[in-house]
């Protein structure tokens, strides 16, 4: 056990509805082989997180094609509702495509409907972060208070080039009232991101690894964003719990009140109870 104080927030999971959760899980079985350490059920992955430490979740939605984002956004809320007994809270997040009819208008709907985050995923829905048809989604995730979840890059692995980072440093120039958080700190291109996050004031990032790859933790480009960072864990596809990211937090030499923000405190400012 870390001397962190618990319970932490998971900034990044993705419990879905069972025919998406079995169609993504084949994905990964295909594509990655098996380095994953959960089950697919939302009830099995919400004791573990909590077992781990975790008292609150950012379920973060994501689609591959347009038209596919309300069904799925109303399906995340649903998922939360069957949970919502659980001791673990559950922040729903909402998606949209840029190919979608009206992609802002779908956040707006969604945000109305109970969403408090939005995930937007460049590399499933094969699009760049600073697609001007989403320009909508970012005002409206500003003008409601909602962090938007980016990741960035487009290889199947999971992982960000350096290079993939830019579209996602122009979106937020763009709307700089609006929270753009860079999932997985953008490995493997982790030192880049944490530069660019330290000098973007509306740029944040969480430590998500990939599956069982943590992003390249270094104290000197770290500790300036400590104010910025987020834990993750990528639950169900992961290969790690929550708790291994914060030893590496501990490891890294971080002192308490900046892990305390990076677990909890950062997560609760974007989206207060
Ligand atoms: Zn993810």
């Amino acid at each position: 056990m870390t001397s962190a104080s618990r319970p932490w927030v998971d900034s990044h999971t993705h419990l879905f509805p069972d025919g998406l959760a079995r169609a993504i899980r084949q994905f990964f079985t295909d594509h990655i082989g098996d380095r994953l350490i959960h089950p697919i059920e939302p009830l099995a992955v919400l004791d573990a997180l909590a077992a781990d430490g975790v008292g609150e979740i950012w379920n973060l939605p994501y689609v591959r094609l347009p038209g596919r984002a309300r069904a799925l956004n109303d399906a995340m809320l649903e998922v939360a509702a069957g949970l919502s007994s659980h001791d673990v809270r559950i922040v729903t997040g909402c998606t949209a495509h840029p190919g979608d009819p009206d992609p802002g208008g779908e956040i707006e709907r969604s945000a109305d409907a109970g969403a408090s985050v939005v995930k937007l995923h460049c590399s499933v829905g094969d699009f760049e972060a600073d697609d001007r048809r989403l320009d909508a989604v970012y005002a409206v995730a500003g003008d409601r208070g909602l962090p938007v979840v980016v990741h960035a890059g487009h290889g199947v692995s999971g992982h960000t080039e350096p290079d993939e980072l830019a579209p996602v440093v122009n979106a937020a120039g763009r709307h700089p009232s609006t929270v753009i958080v860079l999932a997985h700190l953008g490995h493997r291109a982790a030192v880049r991101a944490a530069g660019l996050v330290a000098v973007t004031p509306n740029l944040w990032a969480d430590l998500t690894p990939v599956l069982d790859e943590l992003p390249e933790l270094r104290l000197d480009v770290i500790r300036p964003i400590t104010d910025r960072l987020l834990l993750g864990s990528d639950a169900p596809n992961t290969g790690r719990l929550p708790s291994e990211i914060v030893t590496a937090l501990v490891d890294l030499g971080l002192d308490a009140p900046e892990i305390d923000a990076i677990t909890s405190g950062n997560a609760r400012r974007l989206v207060p109870r």
